[in-house]
């Protein structure tokens, strides 16, 4: 049974990959030149390669982690000491560390809270740890109804001084959606924070060993090809047709440079198109239905990475960093975390510019003078004095719209990956699973629709024998 699924980002090659596994034939077709969506790459002329987005792994991503073993790739993820590192801006040029040590959860999480004593006073972690308590105790079900609060607003309800928002929390609701605490949904923050107190590795923290499109996407195009699925590039979605009943017809693609528009048909049809873009492709008589209105609510968020390559050694610091800055989210020197980008002279430094909202319109040159100006307050040293450090080149990647801006209210809205139209499912890591916008979240929709489309339409024998004979449907 043959299923055209549009967007080769993780949730549509993952979708595509547990169909393969479960004996269907999928077509993944992908609107751009490159896989990976919001962990697509490009190498520039010199061969360096610069990124959509900085991207970590976390131990608290069990599909992930499982994909990389079926693929037979786990060699690839590098994984880090258990330790989370914050710039201090109080003290240019210094860190402030939360280390893990190798004992059980919750009591690591508890212990590398106890044991920071730059960031937060006892008072503030006491008061902060039975502010957690119903989380703890009531667990998914009480983060969920927190989805009415920001996460400022929860705070101030639980009694948890402002000092621990300002301290950890600016750094941590940046880093997980790009925006600041006033705006993101204490549903976020709590699900986070479960994870990484209830699992003993959930919080540790790996980078890949090179780019994602090369050394995660492209395994999974192998993979599929290799079971007779296939994957297009340069073939976007640019309709959705429909048979009298509402059904899909068939996906009707775009022909690039003068080519004309051809129609795929297939058996099953998946969306694993962002959001925005869906939004607009929606055909009319979905749109009345409350199942798609829904969408309506969700968004993406602006964000843009940065690389910037210097000429020497900024840091020799192996992890990624929490910078604190009011212009920056998470960092990493490249030249350290990742093997494929390693340099043991020169740091190249991939930072993420969120909140975006105000900077995504800007010029690259205008962007790069204000990330530099906010390292010259992060590192000194390097900046200043009669040799300043200087920058040999950079790249910026904006994306205008990102994950879905999660602010409260947002989980309702987000949809299950088996719609009411029977021969079409949606993937995406906006689609409703508990990993909120991230890979781990793209991948396990992808998993589910997979799942869905198995048992609402099972292969049989016959389309097993048919495929055998060569035909694909
Ligand atoms: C700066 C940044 C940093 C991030 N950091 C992390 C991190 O550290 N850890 C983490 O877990 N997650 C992180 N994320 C989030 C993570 O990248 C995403 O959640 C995940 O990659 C989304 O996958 P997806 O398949 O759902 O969507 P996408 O990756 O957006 O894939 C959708 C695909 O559909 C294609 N498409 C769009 N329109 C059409 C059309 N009309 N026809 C055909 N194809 C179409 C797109 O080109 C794209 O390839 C980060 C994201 C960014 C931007």
């Amino acid at each position: 049974m043959r299923v055209a699924i549009a967007g080769a980002g993780l949730a549509g090659l993952s979708c595509a990959k547990y169909l393969a596994d479960a004996g269907y034939t999928p077509l993944v077709l992908e609107r751009r030149d490159v896989l990976g969506g919001k962990v697509a790459a490009w190498k520039d002329e010199e061969g360096d390669w610069y990124e959509t987005g900085l991207h970590v792994f976390f131990g608290a991503y069990p599909n992930m982690l499982q994909l990389f073993k079926e693929l037979g790739i786990e060699d690839r993820l590098q994984w880090k000491e258990h330790t989370m590192i914050f710039n201090q801006p109080d003290k240019p040029g210094t860190y402030s560390r939360f280390d893990f040590p190798d004992i059980p959860a919750p009591f690591n999480g508890i212990m590398a809270i106890l044991r920071n004593n730059d960031m937060l006073t006892w008072e503030e972690k006491i008061r902060f740890g039975i502010g957690l308590l119903p989380a703890m105790i009531r667990g998914q079900k009480y983060v969920e109804e927190m989805d009415k609060y920001t996460w400022s607003e929860w705070m101030r309800k639980q009694s948890i001084p402002q000092r621990v928002e300002k301290e950890v929390f600016i750094a941590m609701s940046k880093a997980l959606n790009f925006i600041n605490p006033d705006e993101i949904s204490a549903t976020v923050l709590l699900t986070a924070l479960n994870r990484f107190l209830q699992e003993k590795d959930g919080s540790k923290m790996a980078f890949l060993d090179g780019s994602p499109t090369e050394r995660l996407c492209q395994p999974l195009v192998d993979y599929i090809t290799a079971r007779g699925g296939e994957v297009r590039l340069n073939s976007p979605l640019k309709e959705i047709l429909l048979n009298e009943d509402g059904t899909v017809k068939g996906f009707l693609i775009r022909g690039l440079n003068g080519a004309p528009d051809e129609v795929v048909t297939a058996d099953i049809y998946v969306s694993a198109i962002p959001v925005d873009p869906l939004k607009v492709l929606l055909p009319a008589p979905w749109k009345e239905m409350p199942f798609f209105q829904k969408l309506q609510g969700l968004e993406g968020v602006p964000v843009i990475n940065v690389h910037l390559w210097f000429d020497r050694k900024l840091t020799d610091i192996d992890h990624l960093l929490f910078s604190r800055s009011p212009l920056l989210s998470v960092y990493a020197d490249m030249s350290n975390t990742c093997k494929g980008y390693s340099d043991p002279h020169r740091s190249m430094l991939e930072l993420v510019l969120a909140p975006a909202a105000e900077w995504i319109s800007r010029s690259d040159e205008e962007i790069v003078a204000a990330v530099l100006k906010e390292l010259e307050k992060l590192f000194p040293q390097h900046f200043t004095g009669d040799n300043p450090a200087k920058l040999r080149k950079y790249h910026v990647v904006k994306t205008p719209r990102s994950v879905y801006k999660a602010t409260p209210g947002r989980q309702k809205c987000r949809p299950s990956q088996r719609t009411p139209i029977p021969n079409f499912y949606l993937a995406g890591d906006y689609t409703m699973q508990q990993y909120l916008g991230s890979m781990e979240g793209a991948v396990l929709s992808g998993k589910l629709a997979a799942k869905y489309i198995s048992e609402d339409h099972p292969v049989t024998s016959r389309h097993l024998s048919m495929a055998a004979a060569g035909g694909t449907r």
